[in-house]
C-alpha cells in the first residue's frame, strides 16, 4: 500500500469487496429439473412403455410422490436388447480411443450438472445433499473420467493379450447409491467395448432416467446405453434375455442366488456385489479419537445404506468403555433429519419398507437381550427417519451381529486378542470389507492378510476409488469394479496380434 494512501492504517488491512462479490447458489437450491411422468430409454429414443405401466416415486423426505415411472416389461426388455446387440456392431469396432472421448464427455458433463443430478439423489433416494454433492456425484465422474483414460490403453491390461468385448450387458443395480452404481457399471462395460441394458432400483430410478439426458447431450449413439425400469420382474427380464453376454449385479445375496441360479448352464458370464456385515476392528494402541470418527462414519455414512458398512464393532477389551463412552457422546452430535438441509449428516431412510426392516431388526436385538442406545434427535414428522442406533452387550448369535441391518444401526462386541478379533471378524457369511485401527504397521499387515474380505481398511474406512477394485468373498458374491482387475470382468482374453 503507497505511503500517500487516505487510508488509515487499520482500513488499509481490510478487504472491501464492495458488491462484486457474490455467493454461488447453495446447492440444494439448484433446480432438480424432475419430471411428472418418465419414459423409457431404448435405441436412443424416449419411449412409453410396451406395457402402459406406471409406478409412483417417492421421495423419502416427506413421503410425498415425485415422478412415475414406467414399468418396463419382457416386450420393453426385448426391445431394449435389440438395440443393444445393433448398437454392439459398430461400438464395438469403434478405436479406443474414440470411444474414450464419449466417456470423457460424460464425465464433463456430469461435472457441469452436478447440482442438478444431486438435488435430484437427494430428493429421490433421502441421502444429505453434502453426500451427493460431496461423494456420489463427483465419484461418478470420476469412474467415468478413469475409464476413459483406459479405452485406448487397453492392449496394457494384461501385458501380451488382448482384451475383446463381451457383447449387451445386462446390469441390474440397487438403491443405496443410484448414480454411483450406474457409473460403476456402464463406464467399465462402454470403455471395453461393450453396450448395456441397464436397470435402475425401483425407488431411485430418476437420477439413471436423467442420465439418458445427459447421454443425448454427450452425443452417444443409439442403443450404447438403454435404461429400463421396473421391479423385480423387470430385473427379471434383463437376466434372462438370451442376447446377455453378461450379467453384472449389485443387490441382496438373496437375489443374487436367484441370479446365479438361473444363469447356471447358459454360459453368461456373471460378476455379483452383494451384501455385507463388516468387522471395525479397533486396537486397544488405536488412535482414539479418529477412531470414533471412523467408526461413526464407518456405520453412519448415508444412513447405514452401504454394503461395506462397519456394522460390527469389535473393540478391545481395555479401551471397550472409554470407547462406548465417546461414541454416545458423538452419537449426540449428529444431525438427522431433512437431507436436502446441508448441516444434515444423517437424511432419510430410503423407503417405508427399508424402515420397517430396521425398525424389525432393532427390535430382535432389544428382545434378544442386547443394550440398546439411541441419539435423543427429534425426527421430522414425515417421511422416513431412524435414530442413529448403537447396541452394546450383543452376542455373536444375536441376529444384530449376523444379519445386515442397511440402517444407521452400529453393534458393539469385544475381543481381548488379535486371534479372537480374526476368529469373530471372520465368522459370518459375508466378506466384503473390514476395518483395521491400531498404531502398528506389522499388525495392521497381519490383520489384513488373514480377514476374509475384499477390502480391507487400515486406520481409516470407506475410502474408494476408481483405479481401486472392490468386491468380495463368500456371499458377499464375486467379480470386481475398479481398476484393472474391474476391466477384466468385461472382456474375454486373446493372444495380442503385434503385427497390427
Ligand atoms: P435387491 O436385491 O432387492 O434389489 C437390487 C436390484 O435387483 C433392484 O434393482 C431390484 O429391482 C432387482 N431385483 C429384485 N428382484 C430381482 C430378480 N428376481 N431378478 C433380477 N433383479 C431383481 O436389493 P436392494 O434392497 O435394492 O439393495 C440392498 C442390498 O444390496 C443390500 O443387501 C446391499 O448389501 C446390497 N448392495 C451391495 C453392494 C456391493 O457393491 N456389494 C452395493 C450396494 C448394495
Ligand atoms: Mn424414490
Amino acid at each position: 500500500m503507497p505511503a500517500k494512501s487516505p487510508r488509515s492504517k487499520s482500513q488499509a488491512r481490510e478487504l472491501l469487496f464492495g458488491d462484486l462479490w457474490e455467493f454461488d447458489p447453495a446447492p440444494e437450491s439448484a433446480p432438480a429439473f424432475i419430471d411428472d411422468r418418465y419414459r423409457l430409454f431404448i435405441d436412443g429414443k424416449h419411449s412409453a412403455p410396451r406395457s402402459k405401466k406406471y409406478f409412483d416415486s417417492i421421495s423419502p423426505r416427506d413421503g410425498k410422490k415425485l415422478a412415475e415411472i414406467p414399468v418396463a416389461n419382457a416386450a420393453d426388455v426385448d426391445a431394449a436388447y435389440q438395440a443393444a446387440a445393433k448398437a454392439f456392431k459398430s461400438w464395438s469396432k469403434l478405436p479406443g480411443a474414440e470411444r474414450g472421448k464419449y466417456l470423457f464427455r460424460i464425465a464433463r458433463l456430469l461435472q457441469d450438472r452436478s447440482r442438478e443430478f444431486a438435488v435430484a439423489e437427494t430428493l429421490d433416494g433421502g441421502k444429505p445433499i453434502k453426500e451427493s454433492r460431496d461423494f456420489d456425484l463427483p465419484m461418478a465422474a470420476a469412474h467415468f473420467f478413469y475409464h476413459a483414460g483406459w479405452a485406448d490403453k487397453l492392449d496394457y491390461v494384461a501385458p501380451g493379450r488382448r482384451l475383446n468385448p463381451l457383447g449387451v450387458i445386462g446390469q441390474v443395480i440397487p438403491w443405496n447409491f443410484p448414480l454411483l452404481m450406474l457409473a460403476w457399471k456402464i463406464a467399465p462395460a462402454l470403455a471395453t467395448g461393450n453396450t448395456v441394458v441397464l436397470k435402475p432400483a425401483e425407488t431411485t430410478s430418476i437420477t439413471a432416467l436423467k442420465f439418458a439426458t445427459l447421454l443425448e447431450q454427450a452425443g452417444l449413439p443409439p442403443g450404447v446405453v438403454n435404461i429400463v425400469t421396473g421391479a423385480g420382474e423387470t430385473g427379471a427380464a434383463v437376466v434372462n434375455h438370451p442376447l446377455a453376454a453378461k450379467i453384472a449385479f449389485t443387490g441382496s445375496t438373496e437375489v443374487g442366488k436367484i441370479i446365479q441360479r438361473s444363469l447356471a448352464g447358459t454360459g453368461k458370464k456373471l460378476t455379483l456385489e452383494l451384501g455385507g456385515k463388516a468387522a471395525n476392528i479397533v486396537f486397544d494402541d488405536a488412535p482414539l479419537d479418529q477412531a470414533v470418527e471412523g467408526i461413526i462414519n464407518g456405520i453412519f455414512f448415508n444412513q447405514g445404506h452401504v454394503c461395506c458398512a462397519g456394522s460390527r464393532l469389535l473393540v478391545q477389551e481395555g479401551i471397550e468403555t472409554e470407547i462406548i463412552a465417546r461414541l454416545k457422546r458423538r452419537l449426540a452430535t449428529l444431525r438427522t433429519g431433512d437431507p436436502l438441509d446441508k448441516n444434515t449428516d444423517i437424511g432419510a431412510i430410503n423407503s417405508a419398507e427399508q424402515l420397517g426392516r430396521i425398525r424389525e431388526l432393532v427390535q430382535s436385538g432389544i428382545d434378544e437381550g442386547a443394550e440398546i442406545h439411541q441419539s435423543s434427535c427429534q425426527l421430522p414428522k414425515q417421511g422416513f427417519y431412524h435414530a442413529p442406533t448403537l447396541f452394546t452387550g450383543v452376542a455373536q448369535s444375536h441376529r444384530i451381529a449376523r444379519e445386515e441391518i442397511f440402517g444407521p444401526v452400529l453393534s458393539i462386541m469385544s475381543f481381548r486378542t488379535p486371534e479372537e478379533a480374526i476368529e469373530k471378524a471372520n465368522n459370518t457369511c459375508y466378506g466384503l470389507s473390514a476395518g483395521v485401527w491400531t498404531d502398528k504397521g506389522s499388525k495392521i499387515l497381519m490383520m489384513a492378510s488373514r480377514l476374509k474380505a475384499g477390502v480391507v481398511w487400515a486406520n481409516t474406512y470407506n475410502k474408494f476409488d476408481p483405479s481401486s477394485p472392490f468386491g468380495g468373498y463368500k456371499e458377499s458374491g464375486f467379480g470386481r469394479e475398479g481398476g484393472k482387475h474391474g476391466l477384466l470382468d468385461y472382456a474375454s482374453l486373446a493372444p495380442l496380434d503385434i503385427t497390427r
